[in-house]
């Protein structure tokens, strides 16, 4: 009924629709336009736009902790159409830096999807501080008491429920997008489109799934980290469609983990399968299910799914990015996306060319310090606990001498120290003197954590290496690395301004968030990082190294090519919008990439055939066999 109307719509107006989408597609000179916009009015087709279903299906691929450099580092390796889509095929953008200090999954993906940063957006992180809504521990991002999980296995039954079994997690809260502030692309798609368009995301966090989808989407899909089965949450449907149940009794799940040589059954899918090639291919057949089973591509408009995949991070944490598992998991990963482009260019009506697929990643990586450390730069660690400590000394001898009141809050993360409002409150300080006084003691507590008096460097380790001989390593003649402090905010400071008018001070003013109370960001100097417990290293800094990520394009609107210079992954947003023919999304900050756009006159799209869609979905095991295994709230990753 609903699609009638839509056609009713496009039958009384379509003079009104043509019109309004024919224009600067393309960033073509005037002069093309004018010859394609009369060329049009006589017997030419409508011009490419979601609304006329150019494209079918639109894709936004996320890697999750995929450093800008790798694709270079890696390219003699590539075959066939996996990577080689964007840098042979497509229009590849190999300078794409994120404009912002805060370089962390959430806001990454956030910001991929609104085309806006976190002042924006108002995602600054993973997890914050939010007192007013829980006293005991931070917050999720997208995490939603509001709402709950739907497709949990049995296993995950919360202890607080009938039928829970032993060790079972202490709630199961649900995830929404509501600390999201600004729409994405996908949600200006479904406006345009009074719904019509589908959107979905995808991902194996919660976070990277609902995120980059946006309020409006159809629904966002991720795992249970324990058991590894894909959930939702009542946010957006109060049971999983029949495909999706189909998709988690089918076997996959088992596969998977026997390619990732995890235990079967294991109830730490998230760490051991997703750490491997074996957790991509899990998720790109999972999206062939989606788009199976969601008949994605196959109606009058676009429809747009974004997939984070997240194997990469995972892995990138524990190893590094100069690992040989790092370059494997590149490898695979080439060979696995071709194998999806292919099942896209079988199963899309007119196939690939009806197809738009624009790659990036949510953040790069630091090398690990030691790594950095060894060639002589000053990568030292920070241990946050410490500072803590040190912190809150310096804060009672000054507010209440002779007490030991946490005036610092556990668990942080940098770059964000969250300061204990209530504690401050007590004490007659308000906002503005505790994070001023937390600013001042700062360096000093920094300063404290330098290892005791650093030994001057031995000196007969400082040899001369002979010509064409290995010397010694910079790290065994010269001082060890000690933490330094490059900078630090308060929130007022980042809110309020005034910041330098420069590159440095639009970066910071991109950083600034309402959410996680009172705090102070840290920053310290660059390769250095907090102390990591279970990993080796991490990403959260404003340095190059954390922003830079890949940004490519496949799709008749672009012209195959290398493009130097500076773009920035909030371009994506703003570039599909441009070419879709719909606004951009609400805080939308990018520019339209037109540099890589083909004349209008020359984008042209398959014919489909008209076959009935594709359904080669295994959905072949038993409904309702349901997994067992304790399954723990979602752990937190960076
Ligand atoms: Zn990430």
């Amino acid at each position: 009924m609903r699609r009638i109307a839509f056609l009713l719509v496009f039958a009384l107006a379509p003079s009104a629709f043509a019109k309004s989408h024919s224009a600067d597609q393309t960033g073509a000179p005037a002069a093309v336009h004018h010859a394609a916009a009369h060329a049009k009015d006589a017997t030419a087709p409508p011009p490419p736009s979601a609304y006329n279903d150019h494209p079918k299906l639109a894709i936004i691929l996320v890697i999750d902790q995929f450093r800008g450099d790798y694709l270079d580092r890696y390219r003699a390796d590539f075959k066939n159409r996996g990577f080689n889509l964007f840098l042979q095929h497509g229009a590849y953008f190999p300078d794409c830096y994120f404009d912002y200090a805060n370089t962390k999954t959430a806001p990454g993906h956030a910001t991929i999807g609104t085309g806006a940063y976190t002042d924006g957006h108002g995602i600054a992180s993973n997890d914050w501080w939010d007192l007013a809504r829980n006293q005991e521990r931070t917050v999720s991002s997208v995490e939603d008491e509001r709402y709950r999980l739907v497709g949990e296995p049995d296993s995950s039954i919360p202890a607080n429920q009938p039928g829970a079994p032993p060790g079972a997690p202490k709630f199961l809260t649900g995830s929404s997008p509501r600390n999201l502030l600004a729409s994405t692309v996908g949600d200006e798609l479904r406006l345009a489109t009074q719904g019509q368009a589908k959107v979905f995301g995808i991902s194996l966090k919660d976070r990277a799934a609902i995120l980059p989808a946006g309020s409006a989407a159809n629904a966002a899909y991720w795992i249970d980290p324990s058991s590894g089965y894909f959930v939702t949450s009542t946010f957006y449907m109060s049971q999983l469609p029949d495909w999706v149940t189909a998709f988690n009794t089918s076997g996959r799940k088992a596969q998977a983990e026997q390619e990732a040589n995890a235990p079967d059954k294991t109830t730490q899918f998230y760490e051991l399968v997703g750490r491997t090639p074996a957790a991509n291919s899990y998720e790109l057949d999972f999206a062939q299910a989606l788009i199976t089973g969601e008949e994605l591509g196959q109606h009058d408009v676009t429809d747009l799914v974004t997939i984070s995949l997240s194997a990469n991070d995972i892995l990138g944490h524990q190893m590094g990015p100069d690992s040989n598992y790092e370059e494997q998991m590149v490898d695979s990963l080439d060979t696995q996306l071709d194998t999806f482009f292919t099942w896209l260019d079988k199963n899309i009506p007119g196939g690939l060319g009806n197809v738009w697929i624009a790659l990036t990643a949510d953040h790069g990586v630091a090398p690990i310090p030691s790594t950095a450390a060894r060639y002589g730069i000053n990568a030292a660690t920070l241990d946050l606990n410490k500072l803590t400590e040190a912190l809150d000394y310096a804060i009672n001898m000054k507010f209440s001498p002779g007490e030991k009141l946490n005036y610092i809050l556990p668990h942080q993360e940098l770059p964000y120290i969250s300061l204990n409002q209530s504690e401050f409150m007590k004490a007659g300080i308000n906002e503005a003197e505790a994070e001023a006084a937390v600013q001042q003691l700062l360096p000093a507590a920094v300063a404290s954590l330098t290892p005791t008096p650093p030994e001057p460097p031995p000196t007969d380790a400082i040899v001369p290496a002979t010509p064409g001989a290995p010397g010694p390593q910079p790290s065994e003649t010269r001082l060890p690395p000690h933490p330094v402090l490059f900078r630090s905010y308060t929130r007022e400071q980042l809110a309020d301004g005034p910041y330098p008018p420069t590159p440095w001070g639009t970066l910071l003013a991109h950083s600034y968030s309402p959410n996680g109370g009172w705090y102070i960001m840290v920053i310290p100097a660059d390769y250095q990082m907090e102390t990591l417990s279970s990993i080796q290293t991490t990403h959260f800094s404003p340095y190059s190294y954390d922003r830079h990520v890949p940004l490519g394009f496949y799709g008749a609107p672009f012209a195959p090519g290398i493009y130097r210079g500076r773009v920035e992954p909030v371009d994506i947003a703003a570039t599909f919008a441009a070419l879709m023919g719909i606004n951009q999304p609400s805080a939308s900050v990018g520019h339209i990439l037109a540099q890589a756009f083909r004349p209008a006159a020359d984008v042209t799209y398959p014919k489909p055939k008209p076959v009935p869609p594709a359904r080669t979905h295994r959905a072949t095991t038993h409904a309702g066999e349901t997994p067992r295994g304790a399954s723990p709230k979602a752990t937190t990753h960076p």
